[in-house]
């Protein structure tokens, strides 16, 4: 009957919004990589629930993301997550006004997951969708979370699993990249690293497991700074230029490792120094492209006050010393989600759809994932 598909998407079209003199309830999924996501979050800034479904376990033997693990992972739990989410929220899908969902960017199979039960639950049920970019997600969620939220324009690091990148944000929707990798991202070098260095995943509480970021961070955080390094310090790569690379760091830490034999990973002492090593010279990056970046912002007479870290290596409490130590020197605030939120969550995804659906701006049933999504294509509101 396409007349009336047609007209249910016209409706979901309109630009009127229906909800404009009321707080909304979005249900966001979040699928792009390896944590299956539900939450439920309203307009006026309250996380009503959030839940993660890690895969640290089924992941763990692949020493990163296998795609098919994962996604197959995301198939099993995401009933189940969604299910917790309303539960938690104390809500059900009377009261939900819309369903928001990761479009990208991600692994295609894993976005999937999200966004056709997203698609099919709306469908069914008769409400809204709109699909989300990840990274505009992860720079937006201080407005749901601080009591102070940034002031536009500002500078949003992005250290994660599966990007390294610094953007220059002058509204919601509007970004540009100033920094990317040109190789592997921060995340995926601490893992790797922590990998090499033999590491095993810590015990958290209940059945879950610490991953191999955290874990480095640990180890790294019982080398005594005092004491020097017995072995020459780590290259910082691409200095002077405003890109990231971490694959050579991690080639330096892998012939290291070489050459210091099993001590490098039998003898704690040279694991910790090792693993401190590695995560000086990453955050050390880190530091020197943020101040480029000021520098650069500085020329162009743009005013920087402002800059927000989040992604799941943002949780480094290393990375968050150096980092603001850095900053403060230059009078620039740093703000982060909590550590909670700064891993992949579905709570993020939720806020970043909502100026959509209050506007009533969303999206057709038929949309497709975009498993690579420049932010300088991002949906910009209708004039
Ligand atoms: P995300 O892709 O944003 O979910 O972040 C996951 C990535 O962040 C993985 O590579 C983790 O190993 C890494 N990560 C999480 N917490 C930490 C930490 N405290 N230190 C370093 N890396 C971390
Ligand atoms: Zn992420």
């Amino acid at each position: 009957m396409p007349c009336r598909r047609g007209n249910v998407l016209r409706t979901f079209r309109s630009r009127q919004s229906p909800f404009v003199s009321r707080n909304i309830y979005v249900l966001a999924l979040e699928s792009s990589a390896d944590d299956t996501c539900a939450a439920v979050v309203s307009s006026n800034r309250k996380i009503l629930s959030n839940v993660v479904a890690h895969q640290f376990q089924d992941q763990e033997k692949w020493g990163g993301i296998h795609p098919m693990i994962s996604t197959e992972c995301h198939q099993k739990r995401m009933p189940g997550t969604v299910r917790m989410a309303l539960e938690e929220s104390g809500m059900d899908m009377d009261s939900i006004d819309g369903i928001a969902f990761t479009r990208g960017p991600g692994m295609v199979s894993c976005l999937n997951v999200g966004a056709n039960a997203a698609k099919t639950l709306a469908a069914a049920l008769n409400k809204p969708i709109v699909g989300v970019h990840h990274m505009q997600a992860h720079a937006l969620t201080p407005f749901l979370t601080s009591e102070n939220p940034p002031q536009f324009p500002f500078l949003a690091l992005l250290a994660s699993g599966g990007h390294t990148m610094l953007l220059l944000a002058t509204s919601p929707v509007s970004f540009k990249m100033l920094a990317n990798t040109a190789d592997v991202s921060i995340g995926n070098a601490f893992d790797r690293v922590s990998r090499e260095l033999k590491i095993p995943w810590g015990e958290a509480s209940g059945s879950a497991r610490i991953g191999a970021g955290p874990m480095l961070e640990k180890i790294a955080a019982k080398h005594p700074t005092s004491n020097p390094y017995s072995f020459p310090e780590l290259p910082l790569a691409m200095q002077g230029s405003l890109g990231f690379s971490f694959g050579g760091l991690v080639s330096s830490v892998q012939r290291l490792i070489t050459k210091l034999g099993p001590a490098a990973t039998e003898d704690s002492a040279t694991q910790a120094a090792i693993a401190h090593a590695f995560q000086h010279a990453a955050v050390g990056q880190l530091q020197e492209k943020l101040m480029l970046a000021l520098r650069s912002c500085e020329r162009r007479g743009i005013a920087v006050k402002t800059v927000v870290a989040s992604g799941g290596v943002a949780s480094n409490m290393y990375l968050r010393s150096c980092v603001e130590s850095t900053m403060k020197t230059l009078g620039i605030a740093v703000q982060y989600p909590p550590i909670s939120l700064c891993t992949d969550n579905a709570a993020m995804i939720a806020w970043a759809s909502m100026d959509r659906f209050l506007r009533g701006d969303v999206d057709p049933y038929d949309i497709t994932v975009k498993p690579k999504w420049d932010l300088g294509e991002l949906h910009a509101p209708p004039e």
